[in-house]
């Protein structure tokens, strides 16, 4: 783990995702918290930490203790959002809310002002390697422009099934933070795929 991180350091990459399932919320079990210490102990990469857990209230202070530079957590969890979000935000960091593909994306405008980033997942939250899920895509444009409309600067991210032809139009629509996987590591050369995904937010600009 310490040796791939070194090497997406190397290839330019500008936070490192990582996905927490805890077997309830999502049924596949990943990585916790004493997972993310070791890694914070071995790079000074933004560490974002997308919580696929049932209670994320719970949790999200010893995630920011343990080196978290961003939470973020699904609408469809249990508890109430705002409070999550007041709890990542008293930790003095940013903020994200998640929806999964079958939540609309007008669940997410209630708390749209008080978040620093939404994330709209792109395939079911739970494994790597899916397929895109090209009507996400909408989610973004209206996630975008509604947050244009109302002077805010969210960062819109994308999260599943990302390859070169997903993240040209994930790009056009608006999202300006692309998590990648399979797409990445399939690679001989990870910067290739670095410096074309940064690339295509430079040709948006
Ligand atoms: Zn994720």
């Amino acid at each position: 783990l310490e040796a791939v991180i070194h090497m997406l350091e190397q290839s330019g990459t500008d936070m490192l995702h990582f996905d927490v399932m805890d077997g309830r919320f999502v049924n596949n079990i990943s990585f916790g918290i004493p997972v993310l210490t070791a890694i914070r102990k071995k790079t000074d990469l933004f560490l974002d930490v997308h919580l696929m857990i049932a209670d994320p209230l719970q949790y999200v202070a010893r995630f920011a203790q343990a080196g978290a530079n961003g939470i973020t957590f699904h609408l469809e969890s249990e508890g109430d959002p705002q409070k999550t979000i007041d709890a990542i935000h008293a930790c003095g960091i940013p903020a994200g809310i998640v929806i999964k593909p079958m939540t609309p994306a007008e669940a997410v405008l209630p708390y749209l002002s008080s978040v620093e980033l939404v994330l709209v997942m792109t395939v079911e939250p739970g494994f790597g390697g899916q397929a895109f899920l090209w009507e996400m895509l909408e989610k973004v444009r209206f996630l975008r422009c509604t947050a244009k409309e109302q002077g805010l600067h969210t960062m819109i991210q994308v999260d599943g099934g990302i390859n070169a032809e997903t993240a040209l139009a994930a790009v056009d629509a608006g999202a300006d933070n692309l998590v990648v996987g399979s797409y990445l590591f399939r690679q001989e050369n990870p910067k290739i795929v670095i410096d074309f995904l940064h690339q295509l937010s430079e040709n948006q600009k």
